[in-house]
């Protein structure tokens, strides 16, 4: 049996990983006043057509839909904002709060070609901020992916942000794009012939060469915008320059789903080839009332995790922990008494390893070298007779037997007072 194409699964050793970038996640968003919210991984087919578009590629060809048994239309999530406006206003979160900082992390399902850095089944952590209007707001939520790379020690990456406008501006532009394009019409790449009536703006975003070379001279975006959008970009360009971050303003950048406006920003690394993006995000002012729920605007972003992890993964130092005590017994009382040896443990918060196999004590002694633990708590009907335990120090040649009555002591003196020996084991 294999996973199905585009899965896989997360083992012991990579969970590590994972664990560390949540515990990061909480530390650096909560101080923030972020919360972390869990929406349902199925939705209605409709919230997606109707937040991300209908031109984009998610719902034209990536979304895993499938009828229930009750004839409803359902899809796996694709990505989370949409379901994450979806809470907003189904629990109606803006009667709580003016502002909603909001983040989550959890598995998006997209049908794509499987490659490196590219699944069916990939997570994303994202970071939603509703309520504000204020580029301070946008300003906010970038600050925050930077500071989540560089406390998880990815240093290599580049921010590029754009303003693609408001619909009004957007339309306009789109017109003469498609006018401008449609004189190339021939030479155009297949996506591209075929995005000029579907979805013209992602023709910016191609990286076919001579579609590439056909847009030089194509009419620019920014040249569309009228005051107010220019005026928020240069605020967040400016708020940036004043906190030292530093960005790329590419005039191209247009994001893959239909509900951004004003600013969009992606964070890209050098490292991942291809599939270069870690991080994509931006404003979306009219998306809440689009769904039904008030006027509210918002900005947000999506860092890939699985991208970001392959990135981290040789800077940061994290390994799973072996355990410190490895424990043999031999016999049948020993199966009943080494509990209370166990509740010992526990109480110290030594991390222990039970042999269940209950076999010859050398064959139990080989596993306990295999453990990587520190210590062998061996406990046969030998001890259990005179109320005895053995230890075994596995990392040099040295036994020892105690009463049981010394046990607590004895291990608070191994783990507690003699840390330079256990260090490496802790
Ligand atoms: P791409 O251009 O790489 O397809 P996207 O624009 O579709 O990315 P978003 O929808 O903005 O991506 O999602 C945000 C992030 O989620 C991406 O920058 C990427 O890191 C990650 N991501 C998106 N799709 C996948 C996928 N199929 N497998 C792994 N990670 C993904
Ligand atoms: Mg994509």
């Amino acid at each position: 049996m294999q996973p199905l194409r585009g899965t896989k699964d997360i083992l012991p050793n990579d969970i590590i990983l994972w664990q560390h970038l949540y515990s990061k996640a909480v530390e650096i968003l909560s101080l923030s006043n972020y919360h972390e919210i869990r929406t349902p991984i199925i939705e209605s087919t409709s919230l997606f057509n109707r937040s991300i578009g209908n031109g984009t590629d998610i719902v034209n060809k990536e979304m895993y839909s499938f009828t229930d048994q009750g004839e409803r239309d359902i899809t796996l999530r694709p990505e989370g904002t949409a379901s994450i406006v979806r809470s907003f206003i189904s629990n109606k979160l803006y009667q709580q709060n003016k502002t909603n900082r909001l983040w989550y992390l959890g598995p998006m399902f997209r049908y794509e070609r499987p490659q490196h850095g590219r699944q069916r089944q990939f997570h994303q952590l994202g970071v939603e901020c509703i309520g504000s209007i204020n580029p301070m707001a946008d300003t906010e939520v970038i600050r925050l992916a930077t500071n989540l790379l560089n406390e998880l020690e990815c240093t290599e990456y580049k921010i590029e942000i754009n303003s693609i406008g408001n619909l009004k501006e957007r339309n306009l532009y789109k017109e003469s794009l498609v006018k401008y394009l449609i004189k190339y019409k021939e030479d155009l790449d297949n996506d591209s012939k075929e995005r000029l009536h579907t979805n013209p703006l992602r023709i910016l975003d191609s990286k076919h060469k001579t579609t590439q070379e056909i847009l030089y001279e194509a009419p620019c975006l920014k040249s569309y915008l009228c005051s107010e959008s220019i005026a928020h970009f240069d605020a967040l360009c400016e708020y940036l320059n004043k906190l030292n971050i530093e960005y790329n303003i590419n005039n191209r950048l247009v994001r893959g789903l239909d509900y951004y406006n004003y600013t969009a920003f992606e964070i890209k690394t050098n490292i991942l080839g291809n599939q270069d993006t870690i991080c994509g995000g931006g404003r979306y002012d009219s998306l809440i009332k689009q769904l039904g729920g008030p006027d509210t605007p918002a900005v947000g972003w999506a860092i890939g995790i699985e991208r970001l992890l392959s990135i981290v993964k040789n800077n940061l130092d994290i390994k799973k922990k072996n355990p410190q005590v490895y424990i043999a017994i031999q016999g049948i009382e020993a199966q009943t008494k080494i509990w209370d040896v166990i509740k010992i443990l526990e109480n110290y918060k030594i991390r222990f390893e039970l042999d269940l196999y209950n076999n010859h004590l050398q064959k139990q002694i080989k596993r306990a070298y295999q453990s990587n633990a520190f210590i062998c708590l061996i406990l046969g009907d030998n001890e259990i007779k005179k109320e005895e335990i053995k230890l075994r120090w596995l990392n040099k040649k040295m036994q020892k037997t105690i009463l049981n009555i010394n046990l607590n002591k004895e291990l608070k003196e191994i783990f507690n007072t003699n840390k330079d020996l256990t260090k490496s084991y802790l």
